[in-house]
């Protein structure tokens, strides 16, 4: 990255790269460089606990909620150092996703009940927003929440819940009012995952992983006070969260980690009998990525630095999230690419960590990257469908 920094900035990139060499151990990077943590919880769980201690666990958090009170530049240097050195990647849900909603829209108890477990990472959280008959259209959304005496009373289905099995709690849009325009019924509403009449079951993947579910909720009771806003305010905080997730789903900092996980393929594998990576054409293919990404990381930082700009902030979101997912799915074909004939088979992450299954057929730079390829096809589609995004970035910046 080639960023010009002030001295200050300078000082604190240091800070943090040495805290980093103080603090991961060798063998939570090996799992980092191999993409490891999506299936490995205990890594982030630890993590967040470390910097949790140190009170850098929310790195966009104002300090006044317990965040380090950084600038958006030093949250994006400290995201970008730990990533490069390996260090696990958060849970996004906690930290990015609902914190940031109750700390601007939730009462004083809510603040003081949800906000310090989320930046221990002692409470894990999952996303309720889409449902089967409404995922694009998410303002058709139908699971009920009905008033009786002190509690709601929740009844529907939600799909595609990221981490439902291991999360506590869920951040869930429901439907309050039938008789307004749809998205003046819908409000938001947390909830404990242990409540009675929460299931949660798994749903298959491409790439035999688990990573979504469905949540049934049958007659599940909430206590009022767990509504975040007022009762019909929630399309406006679905709104303000998703606009955080798709500015974040640009997620630059894995594309460069990745980037440079193919220049350690690209090594390794040899063609017509030298490296991978003395093929011109092979490393033109790269470059040009790694010009994409600076490109894109310029982009996010305009937008995280509000530079000015004739477009709306929730147009330029969408550019990023679409220009980001679509970069990570090139960089996870090109690495594919890079493994040659072995990126056909499937080989599991946790893999390398079997040394008899690491042979000169199979070497350690293979497990996890036909399964990082097939998962990386739902990032055009989950924070908001890729064709969707276009049709708000018409809208919303050419007035189409
Ligand atoms: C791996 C994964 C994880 C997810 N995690 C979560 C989660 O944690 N929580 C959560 O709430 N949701 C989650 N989602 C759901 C995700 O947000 C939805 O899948 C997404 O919003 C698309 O909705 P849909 O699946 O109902 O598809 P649809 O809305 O039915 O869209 C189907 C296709 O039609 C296109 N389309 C739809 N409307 C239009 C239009 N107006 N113009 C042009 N094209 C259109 C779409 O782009 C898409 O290609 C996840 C999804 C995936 C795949």
């Amino acid at each position: 990255m080639k960023l010009q920094l002030d001295p200050a900035d300078e000082a604190f990139r240091e800070e943090v790269r040495a805290f980093l060499r103080e603090h991961l151990s060798d063998d939570v990077r090996r799992r980092s460089h191999i993409g490891m943590h999506p299936v490995h919880t205990g890594d982030r769980v630890w993590w967040n606990e470390v910097l949790g201690r140190k009170g850098w666990s929310a790195p966009h958090w104002p300090k006044e909620y317990g965040g380090p009170g950084w600038t958006h530049l030093q949250a994006h240097l400290f995201e970008y150092e730990c990533r490069m050195a390996g260090a696990p990647e958060l849970r996004w849900q906690g930290i990015r996703l609902i914190g940031p909603v109750i700390y601007t829209f939730g009462t004083p108890e809510q603040k003081a009940q949800f906000l310090p477990d989320i930046l221990t990472g002692k409470t894990m959280w999952a996303q309720g927003f889409s449902e089967p008959g409404a995922g694009s259209d998410l303002a058709s959304l139908k699971t009920s929440a009905v008033l009786d005496g002190d509690h709601y009373v929740l009844n529907g289905q939600k799909i595609w819940t990221t981490e439902a099995n291991e999360s506590h709690w869920g951040f869930f849009l429901v439907r309050t009012d039938n008789t307004v325009k749809p998205q003046r019924g819908i409000s938001m509403i947390v909830l404990d995952l242990k409540t009675p009449g929460v299931t949660v079951r798994a749903i298959p993947t491409i790439n035999g992983e688990p990573a979504t579910w469905e949540v049934f909720l049958d007659n599940v009771r909430v206590p009022k006070d767990q509504m975040i806003g007022a009762p019909g305010s929630g399309w406006d905080q679905g709104k303000f969260l998703l606009g955080n997730e798709r500015t974040a789903s640009a997620d630059v900092e894995k594309s460069w980690g990745d980037l440079r996980r193919i220049r350690t393929v690209a090594a390794a594998e040899v063609r017509q009998g030298r490296p991978l990576i003395e093929d011109p054409l092979f490393v033109a293919k790269l470059r040009e990525l790694e010009l994409q990404v600076q490109a894109l990381e310029w982009s996010v930082l305009r937008v995280l630095l509000d530079a000015p700009s004739e477009h709306p902030v929730a147009a330029r979101a969408s550019v990023l999230k679409v220009r980001g997912s679509e970069l990570q799915q090139r960089i996870s074909e090109l690495m594919v690419e890079a493994l040659g004939t072995r990126g056909l088979r499937l080989y599991r992450r946790d893999m390398a960590f079997e040394p008899e299954t690491v042979t000169p057929l199979w070497p350690g730079h293979v497990p996890g990257v036909t399964v990082d390829l097939l998962y990386q096809r739902a990032l055009t589609i989950y924070g908001g469908a890729r064709e969707v995004q276009k049709n708000i970035i018409a809208k919303l910046a050419f007035g189409l």
